[in-house]
């Protein structure tokens, strides 16, 4: 099995972004500028932020983290948004989700202005990403297609099954294969014999955030396996929806958890964030 290693690929987006970066800081005076909104204190969250803003300084970026307290009202954390959306230092805005239960992350979707929308997850983003326009596409799904795409593993006129159907990576994922001109097939929890399926899939996307969900039966022989789920065993090891060691002699390629996907997501953050900047007008 070739083990496809989601942190060289997001090493390469990466690296592929310091000419942007300069050549934007160089024109413009200052770096791309990512905002990230945190509400309340989910321990994970807070550790995916802190990565974020990590990776943003690595490269030049300039990110800023406004922590706000897990009571903050709705009108507040809208007029936060529209606030955000106006602010010409601002480049891209990230809400960091699960929000807590009392705010509507639907009426975040509906505000955040697309030309700032670093997560792609605004309504009208999606709207651009089904037409074939996106400026930005979701980080995980853009990451799927990058590593993809990193191993030239094809997809034209291939059969690519995608378990899943959520907005944040099973639908953008879908509509991303399709733009990759392959045939997408996307099965979820109400599929009848969601093996028929998979097993004649020359591509399996899995995100179905059920640990160990597929195996080596589920798959055909040499097909290749993109694992996005990512759970925890409370021990510190992370692990994902598919089982990872029956796949050995069976599957030609397939993503390891950790170490696949999940670089991905934070590479293509800064990508998005970069377009962003640089689609501005000044
Ligand atoms: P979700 O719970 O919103 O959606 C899961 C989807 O899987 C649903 O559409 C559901 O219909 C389908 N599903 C559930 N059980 C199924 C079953 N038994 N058979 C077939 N389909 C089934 O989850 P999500 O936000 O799309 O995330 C999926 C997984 O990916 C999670 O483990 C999550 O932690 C992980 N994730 C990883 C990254 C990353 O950076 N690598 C980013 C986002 C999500």
């Amino acid at each position: 099995v070739i083990r496809l290693d989601g942190k060289t690929v997001a090493e390469h987006v990466k690296q592929r972004l310091l000419p942007r970066i300069e050549h934007f800081k160089s024109k413009i005076g200052r770096s791309p500028h990512l905002v990230v909104v945190l509400v309340g204190d989910d321990p994970a969250s807070q550790v995916y932020v802190k990565n974020k803003q990590l990776a943003c300084e690595k490269l030049g970026m300039k990110s800023t983290l406004l922590r706000k307290p897990a009571n903050l009202s709705q009108a507040d954390l809208e007029k936060l948004i529209s606030e955000l959306n106006t602010d010409d230092a601002v480049d891209g805005v990230l809400v960091q989700m699960p929000l807590p239960s009392h705010l509507k992350s639907d009426k975040i979707f509906e505000l955040l202005d697309p030309s700032k929308d670093a997560d792609g997850f605004s309504y009208f983003s999606t709207g651009l990403l089904w037409a074939g326009k996106a400026t930005v596409k979701p980080c995980t799904p853009a990451g799927v297609i990058e590593i993809l795409k990193y191993y030239k593993i094809p997809l034209k006129g291939k059969n690519v099954v995608v378990v899943g159907r959520s907005h944040i990576v099973g639908k953008p994922v879908a509509a991303l294969l399709l733009d990759e001109n392959a045939t997408v097939t996307v099965v979820h929890s109400h599929t009848v014999n969601m093996q028929e399926y998979t097993q004649n899939a020359d591509v399996v996307v899995v995100a179905a955030g059920k640990p160990h969900l597929l195996g080596k039966n589920d798959f055909k022989k040499d097909a290749v396996v993109i694992d996005v789920g990512i759970h925890g065993t409370g021990k510190g090891n992370l692990h994902g929806d598919v089982r990872f060691e029956e796949l050995e002699g069976w599957v030609s390629a397939a993503t390891p958890v950790p170490g696949g996907v999940g670089p991905m997501t934070i590479a293509m953050l800064l990508q998005n964030t970069v377009s962003l900047a640089e689609k501005r007008k000044f």
